[in-house]
């Protein structure tokens, strides 16, 4: 269950950048090779968050494919789960994973009226 202790990461980091304001929603790019599962991920999110002042905050997960690019046709392949590595152009082998490893925090929505930011910047 890797998706707890990410889950954790991800809460610290959404509590610094909320410094105290209400988050509604907290925006996340997941990559293909990252092997997280969106439901165990949105689930011990609801465990880490209950309770605390991200309880109200839903998950919004934006999964990315995994992309390989070719170095012998400079083609991209985007790798799906029945496929190898090698490029789907040319054949070729000697490929690099381009896109798919991130776990990104995008955004994060503040409830403006709830929270301690008045609007006004910078806040007070
Ligand atoms: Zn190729």
């Amino acid at each position: 269950m890797h998706e707890v202790s990410l889950s954790l990461q991800l809460a610290a980091a959404v509590s610094r950048a909320a410094r105290g304001r209400q988050v509604r929603v907290v925006y996340v790019a997941i990559g293909a090779l990252r092997q997280v599962v969106p439901e165990a991920l949105e689930h011990a999110w609801v465990f880490t968050v209950r309770g605390t002042p991200l309880g109200a905050a839903e998950l919004d997960l934006d999964l990315l494919p995994a992309v390989l690019t070719c170095d012998e046709c400079g083609a991209d392949t985007k790798l799906g789960p029945e496929l190898g590595f090698g490029c789907a152009a040319c054949g070729s082998a000697a490929t690099r994973v381009v896109s798919g490893e991130q776990f990104t925090l995008t955004a994060i929505d503040i409830d403006i009226e709830k929270g301690t930011c008045d609007g006004t910047f910078p806040p007070t």
